[in-house]
């Protein structure tokens, strides 16, 4: 069911708390806060843009890092609404206080297409308890409340999911509309064929996303280290490449799904292997690739896919009429390990015919680190929560917000 958004509601003259995405990088220089990376910024224009189309009385609220309710100077969004009325060329007032008197003074004061930005509603260790008093507060301060924070609609708190209780009109910003559409919409109802590429560390992490795709996807391709979890599951050899013996059983449960379903599941048939692998100081020693359809030798580690996977799996993504793609498929941080990963996104970014989706978490650093992420339909804001919401699980953040009529 589509949500309703910000398009269908009536804003003029009216106090509208947006729930945002600020959770951006800071460094300290000269005993000042400078934002090191300002797209969750960015990516929040259009909706502020609409709303001030609209008339609304803009109230924006995010979190910043993990304060654990304490006030502190380092996890302040001031910095924040300087460089938002930088970029939107809009004055942006700004609240020491989050709720209260100072906060409800300053939402109250606002004219039509005004913007103020309220502080981290970290520092009251209310905001992740969820507490009805302090979402109360929030709600106090508005009278529309809209969603538009998907990398935080995984979490029940007061600012994601509570306030919604306290405010009679509801929706979500363009930012959550175009997630829904891409990660949901676009999943659920994938053109065919439905590629759905998976790699990172851990079968543990991703065993529920597995199992969600293997009822959609026509080809499942796993790469990074959990290739070689289903490797071991197998009965091959995987050196001391990083696996989970205990997902073992896991792993033969879905490739037993994979058959049942029909569904191509391919697994590395050639790796990058390395002798001794530092993460910490991201150094390898050198490497080769095993030949293909060999098994990893003993005392070797896996740590990418090789060439003949490369062009196995680009023939794949060549064909398909939707891609998704979650995890890379090495040790992309080390750029002896990276060239998988970044084959990986060349090969999804090629593929203009289909729906290409990026779904979160390190492919998406992946995708910009090889410079194509203007070439793919969609890059996820989420991590965690795009991961859960790929599982099938309803988010806390989307569910509060009531469906169109
Ligand atoms: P995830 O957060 O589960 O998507 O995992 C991402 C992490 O998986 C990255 O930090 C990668 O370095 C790591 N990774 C991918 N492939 C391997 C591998 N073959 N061995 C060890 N770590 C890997």
């Amino acid at each position: 069911m589509a949500k309703v958004t910000i398009r269908d509601l009536e804003l003029n003259g009216l106090r509208t708390l947006v729930r945002v995405d600020y959770n951006v990088p800071l460094d300290e220089k000269d005993g000042a806060y400078v934002i090191t990376d300002d797209t969750r910024i960015r990516e929040t224009l259009p909706t502020i843009k609409l709303l001030r189309e609209k008339g609304a009385r803009i109230i924006l609220c995010a979190h910043m890092g993990r304060p654990k309710g304490k006030k502190n100077v380092k996890e302040s969004l001031a910095p924040v609404a300087v460089r938002l009325a930088e970029l939107s060329g809009t004055p942006v007032q700004f609240s020491e206080e989050t709720v209260g008197p100072v906060a409800e003074a300053k939402a109250a004061a606002l004219k039509d297409g005004e913007i103020l930005l309220l502080e981290n509603t970290r520092f009251h260790a209310e905001e992740e308890k969820n507490d009805p008093v302090f979402a109360a507060q929030l709600g106090k301060l508005a009278d529309v409340y809209i969603n538009d924070a998907f990398g935080a609609a995984h979490r029940a708190h007061a600012s994601t999911e509570g306030v919604a209780k306290f405010v009679k009109e509801k929706g979500i910003g363009l930012l959550m509309e175009r997630e829904l559409k891409f990660l949901g919409d676009a999943v659920a109802h994938a053109q065919k064929p439905f590629v759905v590429i998976l790699g990172g560390a851990k079968v543990s992490d991703k065993i529920k996303v597995i199992d969600s795709l293997l009822d959609k996807a026509d080809t499942i391709l796993i790469g990074g280290a959990m290739a070689y979890t289903f490797a071991l599951a197998l009965g091959k050899k995987v050196g001391k490449s990083l696996v989970e013996p205990d997902q073992v059983g896991t792993a033969l449960a879905a490739l037993d799904k994979a058959k049942a379903k029909g569904v191509k599941f391919l697994l590395p048939v050639d790796n990058y292997i390395v002798e001794e692998f530092d993460f910490a100081k991201k150094t390898v020693s050198p490497g080769r690739y095993t030949n293909p359809g060999d098994q990893i030798p003993d005392g070797w580690e896996g740590v990418d896919i090789g060439p003949e996977t490369v062009k196995l799996w680009t023939a794949e993504i060549a064909t398909a009429k939707t891609v998704l793609w979650n995890g890379p498929a090495g040790v992309f941080e080390v750029k002896e390990c990276a060239k998988g990963t970044f084959a990986i996104a060349e090969a999804v970014a090629a593929n203009r015919e289909a729906v290409t989706i990026i779904g979160g978490g390190d492919s998406v650093k992946a995708v910009k680190r090889a410079g194509v992420a203007d070439k793919v339909s969609f890059i996820s804001t989420g991590g965690g929560a795009s991961l859960e919401f790929l599982e099938g699980a309803v988010l806390p953040g989307v569910a509060c917000i009531p469906d169109k009529a």
